[in-house]
């Protein structure tokens, strides 16, 4: 197994203590305001005992006493919702709160697949991208600020960046709304400080919320990835398996890499395979096309060309505005 799965499940472990400390925090809370639901508690428990005991004890008239007990139960029952009716307390306070209720912070669904929250949680440790959950708090649709961009035109270009923004801003959103159906991935281009980061990870955080599985790497990374598989330094072959396998993926920086040039075959691969498949990619990078085809060659940037919206971004750097 691998580290990062291993570091997953730990925290996972963690994640389930702490929904059942609240819970049973909870439900002290609960019994201190309500004294008589604590006896109710233990009058079910002797109930329920006593109960078994008879049935043992008097194998004829199991059905009599079963009958008896669930008379009891819900006599109990009633008298505990209108209790906690009255004080104003939801009827389900002894449940555990997960953080995800399809498999209840186990990482496993009941039919014992890996839950999807799971494989998104081992994809962010594995590709290094911890520092994704800190950006996609910070970037989502809703908080993408068009005014940051200036609304003049200069004689560089025929529409102000603000403009340019806001035509890729929808067709960002647009992306991830049809992305059940539509086949064309993006990419982003442009010099630093300009959103393209924050635009990628709006669609994953939304993406990811619609249920999809997105592995997001930094271009250095993902070459790391590829050198260590080369030599057969990855732990797990699976990191490999969900560079083509995800619904999305994205390449942050492509071009900001140092040995691009020995393992260039594995991002063909990769590329070709998905789009010939049909899935999505992001890609962000500060190259504009021809220093992407003299980087890496005319074959890839007619892939991009065919498969992907190229978004060029411009205008002034926005990140002193974003502090
Ligand atoms: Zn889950």
């Amino acid at each position: 197994m691998s580290e990062a799965r291993e570091r997953v499940r730990e925290r996972y472990r963690e994640k389930r203590e702490r929904a059942q400390r609240r819970r049973d925090r909870r439900v002290e809370e609960v019994y201190e305001l309500i004294p008589r639901l604590r006896e109710i508690n233990r009058e079910v428990n002797r109930f329920g005992f006593d109960s078994i005991q008879r049935m043992r004890a008097e194998p004829m008239r199991r059905k009599e006493i079963q009958k008896e007990l669930d008379e009891k139960f819900k006599e109990l029952e009633r008298e505990t919702d209108e209790l906690l009716d009255k004080h104003g307390i939801e009827r389900d306070f002894k449940k555990c709160r997960y953080e995800c209720m399809e498999c209840e912070d186990t990482g496993y669904t009941q039919d014992g697949r890996m839950c999807r929250c799971f494989k998104q949680s081992i994809a962010d440790e594995e590709y290094n991208s911890s520092n994704i959950n800190v950006l996609l708090k910070k970037c989502s649709f809703d908080k993408f600020r068009l005014d940051y961009y200036p609304d003049e035109i200069t004689d560089k270009h025929k529409e102000s960046p603000r403009r340019n923004m806001e035509r890729i801003y929808n067709r960002t959103v647009k992306f991830c709304e049809d992305f059940a159906v539509s086949e064309k991935s993006l990419m982003f281009t442009g010099p630093t400080g300009l959103g393209k980061t924050f635009l990628s990870c709006a669609a994953v955080g939304r993406l990811i919320s619609d249920g999809y599985f997105v592995v997001y790497v930094r271009a250095t990374k993902l070459f790391t990835i590829f050198e260590d598989n080369k030599f057969g330094r990855l732990g797990d072959r699976k990191v490999i398996d969900d560079l083509y396998g995800c619904d999305l993926l994205v390449i942050d920086d492509l071009g900001a890499e140092a040995d691009s040039r020995f393992n260039l075959s594995y991002l063909f691969d990769i590329i070709d395979d998905r789009t010939s498949r049909g899935k999505k990619m992001i890609i962000n990078t500060n190259l504009n096309l021809p220093d992407l085809e003299r980087r890496y060659s005319a074959r890839f940037t007619s892939r991009l060309v065919e498969h992907f919206q190229i978004f060029f971004l411009y205008g002034e750097d926005i990140r002193f505005k974003m502090i």
